[in-house]
């Protein structure tokens, strides 16, 4: 068992939206049977999401596309909509196909992330915990890459009413695009995204180069790897990488995008790691006791999704799981070896030691020519804002009132083993 706070977000209306989404049907039930099979529900407080409104969604949507979404209501035939040209430049055609009431779907997504991220503000949690949330590829005019809504960015924005540094950490396949295009200006949010880069890979984006503009210039980091990397490959960069950005950094909160698809077996990742690869990189992160945000995001082999993230949520609660999976609803799924491992590739990683050691190189020469500035040289850390502007929760809540249509009263239980539903009421 940790110490920590762990809060968990479900509602039942979030799952069936995030079970029809057309690139990850059913995958939300999967991974909540899961979780709740092996009993986890019992060793985090389980808080039940509220929609986001339409001024949450504003913090990072144009109204021109949310208001494109308001107008499908039920869609009879999903499969033979045929996308107007209209549909098409908000970019709801092809991977991101218009499904029937999709705004209610992106505001009750976005609020799943939004609720945890408000978890954190109100100090319910230490780390929350949204696998329905990581939607990283979306952008401020329309849907991409499978993603409707950035809710990662939404939660980024509320993150902010308290914490002023916040560091984004991307594990997707995936290069996170949404979200790295989102602050590539800011210094305040520092994006940080380990993917495959390769020919033709999507989005294509995420070069080593690529570290900001302007008065964002340096915070942002990008580690691109060559196809079938392995854990020990991405543990060696990750451990490097995130040490040294941390310190340069020093975050008061953290995000990570737990994106499943870099798993080895993925249908279209094409890497090669495994649950060990992930829980090392996510124990370095919670080793760091900063206010964490953990959200999914790929991840297209469902069952494979639900190992990881139900042994995520175990890593970050202290539990040990039984390696055989317990009998429930989606039992079957997991045969024929019933395990909770995933089985790492055969195939080479095809990463060279010079490749990552040279990479770490530029990203240590760019920290320290960006970051490093006089005022860290000695002690290397930032001027620390928590002990000497500490900014109460009655401010925040005020904050929270004043920006949001939802009443921020929490209504909870405390029992000994804190299983209740904490409610955000309306
Ligand atoms: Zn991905």
């Amino acid at each position: 068992m940790s110490n920590r706070k762990v809060v968990y977000i479900w509602e039942e209306k979030l799952i069936q939206h995030c079970d029809r989404l057309p690139a990850v049907e059913k995958r939300a039930s999967m991974v909540h049977s899961l979780i709740t099979a092996y009993g986890l529900l019992n060793h985090v407080i389980v808080v039940r999401s509220t929609p986001a409104t339409y001024s949450d969604l504003k913090l990072f949507h144009s109204d021109l596309y949310l208001d494109h979404l308001k107008r499908f209501g039920q869609i009879d035939d999903e499969d033979g909509y045929m996308p107007t040209p209209e549909d098409e430049e908000y970019g709801l055609g092809y991977d991101c196909p218009p499904i029937s009431n999709m705004y209610e779907a992106v505001a009750t997504i976005a609020g799943s992330s939004v609720t945890a991220a408000k978890c954190l503000l109100l100090n319910l949690a230490d780390v929350a915990i949204n696998w329905c949330g990581g939607w990283h590829h979306a952008h401020r005019f329309g849907a991409e890459g499978f993603c409707y809504v950035n809710d990662i960015v939404i939660a980024i924005e509320t993150l902010k009413l308290k914490y002023s540094d916040i560091l984004y950490i991307d594990l997707d396949v995936h290069h996170g695009n949404g979200v790295q295009d989102a602050y590539n200006l800011s210094k305040s949010v520092f994006t940080l995204s380990f993917h495959k880069c390769e020919a033709g890979f999507y989005p294509g984006s995420g070069l080593i180069e690529d570290i900001g503009t302007l008065k964002g210039k340096g915070y942002m980091c990008n580690f691109p790897l060559h196809a079938f990397y392995s854990d020990a490959t991405f543990e060696y960069a990750f451990d490097n990488v995130f040490t040294m950005v941390y310190s340069c950094f020093m975050p008061d909160a953290i995000v990570v995008q737990c994106g499943a698809d870099a798993l080895a077996h993925d249908p279209i990742g094409g890497a090669g790691l495994t649950i060990r690869g992930y829980s090392s990189c996510i124990q370095k992160v919670l080793d760091k006791r900063k206010p964490t945000l953990l959200l999914g995001g790929g991840g297209y082999n469902n069952s494979n999704t639900a190992k990881l993230w139900t042994s995520l949520t175990a890593l970050v609660t202290g539990i040990e799981l039984d390696e055989i999976i317990p009998e429930h609803c989606f039992w079957m799924n997991y045969g024929p070896d019933y395990t909770l491992s995933v089985q790492p590739l055969l195939c080479k990683d095809v990463n060279t030691r010079e490749y990552i050691m040279h990479a770490i190189s530029i990203v240590k020469e760019n920290l320290s020519k960006y970051l490093q500035t006089d005022e860290i040289v000695e002690p290397l850390v930032k001027k620390r804002k928590t002990d000497e502007d500490p900014k109460p929760n009655s401010v925040i809540s005020k904050k929270l009132d004043f920006r949001s249509e939802n009443n921020m009263d929490v209504q909870y239980e405390v029992t000994d083993k804190t299983v209740d539903i904490y409610e955000f009421l309306d």
